[in-house]
């Protein structure tokens, strides 16, 4: 089994058993002050400032800490994203990575997509035009998302307004829909990948580890090996770029099949002119219409219902 031990000063040790807070367990052993198990690596803290990591991630875990007496940190640790602390090099590993779109707009789906790029298809991904999402706008993603589909191995999932908003009054929060759906993506991937394997699985960030996790409580198979989270992921690896540029087009495609339901383009997000439009449906073809466009438990709603109910008068 392979393992790593690290020396932390009092500092580094309280941000470290902060980290694990979440996964402690309980470990009477002589000397042991703290210990937590995660799904591949158990972590034991000792007095005198000893952290011992087993297992598989062992090195991915006891990366990141700053070692006491050390000038520098032993890893680089990704100071401007949230998450687990990331192998270095991680950009040109080959990686699986998901993200999800369309969780905080009134109208349409929410999609995710999860897609693999080895090692080798890094440079070419970069060629197809991608980068971080969040600076591509709608238009460029539509261009380069079929060639991406053709290219890579990919999964995307739609999740549709009627379904949504079934799974959403059974009591199921954002967090739970997204946590299955990514879930599910990874796993369709990692089947068409067949004995291949990534080196890691890259989540970009809804929820913290435990959580995640905790979603995914009753489902009948969880992708649990080698999954990093981290927020900003899209910036970390063109997996996760490609991952949200395929789902953004999804859910673009959706909102295309709802706008040509409804005869205007239906708009994004949550703001006054999606009250605006949800008012239009509801005046002109009614709730259950304007129920299977959108996220009804959204605010919108209400405030949709009291424009319309104004402009009737
Ligand atoms: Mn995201």
């Amino acid at each position: 089994m392979s393992q790593q031990v690290i020396v932390l000063d009092k500092v580094e040790l309280t941000r470290l058993m902060k980290h694990y807070e979440q996964n402690e367990i309980v470990r009477n052993a002589p000397g042991v002050v703290f210990a937590a198990k995660l799904h591949d690596t158990a972590i034991t803290v000792y007095k005198s400032g000893k952290v011992l990591f087993q297992g598989a991630g062992s090195s991915r875990e006891a990366s990141g800490w700053s070692q006491a007496g050390l000038t520098s940190p032993t890893a680089k640790i990704q100071a401007n994203s949230k998450g687990d602390s990331l192998p270095s090099g991680l950009a040109n590993l080959s990686v699986v990575g998901s993200d999800e779109t369309g969780t905080g707009d009134f109208f349409g789906p929410v999609t995710v997509a999860a897609c693999f790029v080895s090692k080798k298809q890094i440079e070419l991904v970069k060629e197809l035009g991608v980068k971080d999402s969040k600076q591509l706008t709608d238009d460029w993603m539509r261009q380069i998302a079929p060639d991406l589909k053709e290219t890579l191995l990919h999964s995307v999932l739609t999740l549709k307004n009627d379904k949504y908003n079934e799974v959403q009054e059974r009591g199921w929060s954002q967090g739970k829909i997204k946590a299955l759906l990514h879930n599910q993506a990874l796993k369709l991937v990692l089947r068409k990948m067949g004995d291949e394997k990534p080196e890691y699985i890259l989540i970009d960030q809804f929820a913290e580890r435990g959580i995640y996790y905790n979603h995914l409580k009753a489902a009948p198979e969880i992708v649990r090996e080698n999954v990093l989270f981290s927020t900003k992921a899209e910036g970390l690896h063109v997996a996760v770029a490609a991952a949200s540029i395929i789902a953004r087009v999804a859910f673009l495609e959706e909102m295309d099949r709802l706008s040509s339901l409804t005869g205007f383009q239906l708009p994004k997000g949550a703001g006054p002119k999606v009250d605006e439009a949800a008012a239009r449906i509801l005046l002109s073809q009614g709730e259950n219409t304007l129920k299977s466009l959108s996220k009804w438990h959204f605010a919108n709603r209400e405030k949709a219902m009291k424009i319309a109910a104004r402009k009737k008068k």
